[in-house]
């Protein structure tokens, strides 16, 4: 397997670019944002915890978004590889995937890092919200809130794995198109 993180803050265009890069690779889409929205719609006890945390802009539990992720990684053992995307999100859940991982001898080969100032964060998630239906999106207080939370709690997981070197940083900004032949790029040099 070949198992990347996409790694940015909110509004970096990770699932933007994740779709185009499970089509083309055949990845296995791992996204808990929308995991949990999933849970949320069908109105499970699970999504119903969660929903008061994602509101207000911050994480949910540890435990809550890794037994997730342990679920779908158990039930693809068959898959090309998995692409995490909005997860790991802190430092213990990185090392829990690193554990999950391991228990099915497998690693994370590759983290790419989608670098986005701060103000274009915001312009996207206004943007991303009049269609996406996202409240999170839409009130300026809770996207404050999803960047203060990426510094203080989620950058941690880029040194966490830049400890291992393996993180690459690209520029998250340009055209779709460009952005998702830099990040092929990158796959194709690493997964080579
Ligand atoms: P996203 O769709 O990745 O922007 O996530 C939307 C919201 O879901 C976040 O603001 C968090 O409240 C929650 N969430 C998604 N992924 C995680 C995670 N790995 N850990 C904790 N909370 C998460």
């Amino acid at each position: 397997m070949f198992n990347i993180i996409l790694f940015g803050p909110p509004g970096s265009g990770k699932g933007t670019q994740s779709e185009r890069l499970i089509a083309k690779y055949g990845f296995k889409h791992i996204a808990t944002g929308d995991l949990l929205r999933s849970e949320i719609a069908g109105k499970t006890e699970l999504g119903l915890q969660a929903k008061s945390y994602m509101d207000q802009g911050q994480l949910v539990p540890d435990a809550v978004v890794i037994g997730m992720v342990d679920n779908v990684i158990t039930d693809n053992p068959d898959a090309y590889g998995f692409l995490f995307d909005g997860f790991p999100r802190t430092k213990a859940q990185a090392e829990a995937l690193d554990q999950l991982l391991l228990k099915h001898e497998e690693k994370i080969n590759l983290m790419i890092a989608l670098d986005v100032p701060e103000e274009e964060l915001i312009i996207r998630m206004m943007n991303r919200a009049k269609t996406s239906g996202r409240t999170d999106d839409a009130d300026p207080e809770v996207q404050k809130k999803r960047i203060s939370v990426y510094k203080n709690e989620t950058l941690a997981v880029a040194s966490y794995y830049h400890q291992f070197g393996k993180v690459i940083t690209i520029n998250g900004q340009g055209s779709i198109d460009e952005i998702f032949a830099a990040l092929s790029e990158e796959i194709d040099d690493h997964s080579a």
